[in-house]
C-alpha cells in the first residue's frame, strides 16, 4: 500500500489552503503527499516534488546526517517551528516559517509540515525597523539629547547628541542610570527622582521635569527632560522608557534673572516694595491669627541729597548699597528689609514687640554710622508696632512714617 492511496479523498480540501502542506516520511525525508500550494509556491509540478526528499526544498539543509538530527528535534516536541528559506524553481529564495508536527497513522510515522511564505511579513518588519530608526533620527535632530532606558537591566542609552551637550565624547558616559542620577544637582535630585518614580508607578501620565545636570566640566546646565514608559511586561510593570532632553540653560537663567528683578531691587539686591508689601500682608495676617506682635520700621538716609550733590550720583548709589547691606546683616533671619523707594527702606519684623524692634532699629543705625568709607552717612528710623499702633498695614506704615519724620525733626541719626 502506498502512502498516497492511504489518504482520504477529503485531502483535496487542502488544495484550497494558502499555506503549503507536506506530508513527510521521517525515515527517508521523502515528501509523500502535498497540497497544491506545496508545488505552486516553489514553481514546481506535483511530480517534481512528490517522493523527493524534503531536503531538496531547503537552502540551508544538506545531507542525511543532518536530516536525522532534524527528525530527532521534530519528534522531541509537539510542534517544531523553523524559519528558513525554500528554493524557488527559478532560483530565488522564499522565506518560510514551517510548523511541523509528528504523528502515527495506520502504524506508520509521519511528519506534517505547514509552510507559510513570510516574505511580506519580514518586509513589513524591516520597514518598521527602518521607520523606527528614521523616527529616532528625526527626534534626535529635534532634541538636544535622547535617552532609552531598559528598566529591567538598568541599561541607559544616551544619544551622541546628549553626550555632546554634556561635553562628553561618544565613547564616554557609562550607559547606566547612575551616570545620569549622579549628575543631577543635589537640590533637584529628590524632586526629579520622585517625579520619575510617580510616572513608573502609573501615578503620572508622563515624566517631565526641569532640573540642573552637571556637565563634564562640573558646570550645571538647566535641562527640560521628558519621557514616557513605552514598554511593559505581561504584568504591566514598566520595562522600557524613552525620553528627550533639551538644554534650556539660556532661557532658564534669563527667567531666573527676570524673576529676581521683578521682586528685588536692581541696585541693592534687596526685595523691592512690592515684595515688602506682600510679606507685610502675609505676616500681619499670620501674627494676627497667632496673637503675636509685629514691628514695622521705616528708615531714610539723612541729607542724602547732599551726598549726591557733593559726590555725584554713582557715589550716592554705592552708599545706598552699603546702607542696604548693613540693614540686611542687622536684622533677624525672620525679618525682611526692603527698599521702599529712593533712599527709604522698610524693615518688617514678625513676632517682635516695640522694645525688640527699637533694638533692631538702633542696631541698624549704629551699623550705618560705623561704615568707614567716605562720605559718612547716618539714617533716621521710625517704628510702629502691631497691635498697639494700628490694626492694618496702612495704619502701621503711617505711624512708622510719622515717627521717622519726628526722628528727622529731632536732629536725625536717631530712632523714634
Ligand atoms: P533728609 O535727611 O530729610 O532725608 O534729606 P534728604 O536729602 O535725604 O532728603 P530728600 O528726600 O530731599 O532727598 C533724597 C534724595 O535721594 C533725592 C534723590 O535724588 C536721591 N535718590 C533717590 N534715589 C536714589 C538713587 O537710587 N540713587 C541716588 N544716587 N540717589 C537717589
Ligand atoms: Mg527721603
Ligand atoms: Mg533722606
Amino acid at each position: 500500500m502506498t502512502h498516497r492511496s492511504a489518504l482520504p479523498e477529503a485531502a483535496a480540501l487542502f488544495d484550497h489552503m494558502a499555506d503549503a502542506v507536506y506530508l513527510i516520511d521521517p525515515a527517508t525525508s521523502a515528501i509523500v503527499w502535498g497540497n497544491r500550494a506545496a508545488w505552486a509556491m516553489l514553481g514546481l509540478s506535483r511530480e517534481d516534488v512528490l517522493d523527493h526528499s524534503v531536503l531538496s526544498l531547503q537552502m540551508d539543509v544538506t545531507g542525511m546526517p543532518q536530516w536525522s538530527e532534524i527528525a530527532g528535534v521534530i519528534r522531541a516536541q509537539p510542534c517544531f517551528t523553523f524559519v528558513g528559506r525554500h528554493r524557488h524553481a527559478d532560483g530565488h529564495e522564499i522565506h518560510v516559517e514551517v510548523n511541523t508536527t509528528h504523528f502515527s497513522l495506520g502504524g506508520r510515522e509521519y511528519f506534517l509540515s505547514v509552510a507559510r511564505d513570510v516574505r511580506r511579513r519580514l518586509a513589513l518588519e524591516k520597514d518598521m525597523q527602518s521607520r523606527e530608526s528614521q523616527l529616532w533620527f528625526a527626534l534626535n535632530e529635534a532634541a538636544d539629547g535622547l535617552w532609552d532606558w531598559e528598566i529591567a537591566t538598568g541599561q541607559l542609552f544616551f544619544s551622541p547628541q546628549m553626550k555632546r551637550m554634556l561635553g562628553y565624547s561618544p565613547d564616554e558616559m557609562a550607559g547606566v542610570l547612575a551616570t545620569w542620577s549622579d549628575a543631577l544637582h543635589p537640590d533637584d535630585r529628590d524632586r526629579v527622582m520622585g517625579i520619575l518614580q510617580e510616572h513608573l508607578d502609573g501615578k503620572r501620565g508622563r515624566y517631565e521635569a526641569e532640573y540642573r545636570l552637571r556637565n563634564r566640566n562640573g558646570r550645571y546646565l538647566w535641562v527640560h527632560d521628558r519621557g514616557r514608559v513605552c514598554e511593559r511586561d505581561g504584568r504591566g510593570a514598566p520595562t522600557r522608557a524613552v525620553g528627550m532632553l533639551q538644554d534650556i540653560t539660556e532661557r532658564k537663567e534669563l527667567q531666573l534673572r527676570l524673576e529676581r528683578l521683578a521682586s528685588s531691587d536692581a541696585l541693592t539686591g534687596l526685595p523691592n516694595r512690592r515684595q515688602g508689601e506682600r510679606f507685610l500682608e502675609a505676616e500681619l495676617e499670620l501674627c494676627r491669627r497667632l496673637g503675636l506682635p509685629l514691628g514695622v520700621c521705616f528708615f531714610d538716609v539723612d541729607h542724602f541729597k547732599r551726598v549726591n550733590d557733593d559726590f555725584g550720583h554713582l557715589v550716592g548709589d554705592a552708599v545706598l548699597k552699603q546702607v542696604a547691606e548693613q540693614a540686611q546683616v542687622s536684622i533677624r533671619r525672620s525679618d525682611l528689609v526692603c527698599r521702599w523707594g529712593g533712599e527709604e527702606f522698610v524693615i518688617i519684623s514678625p513676632n517682635s514687640n516695640r522694645a525688640q524692634l527699637l533694638q533692631v532699629a538702633d542696631k541698624v543705625r549704629r551699623a550705618v554710622m560705623a561704615l568707614p568709607d567716605e562720605p559718612r552717612v547716618t539714617v533716621s528710623l521710625g517704628v510702629s508696632a502691631f497691635p498697639e499702633d494700628g490694626d492694618d498695614i496702612a495704619a502701621l506704615l503711617r505711624v512708622a512714617d510719622d515717627a521717622l519724620y519726628r526722628a528727622k525733626a529731632e536732629g536725625r541719626n536717631r530712632v523714634a
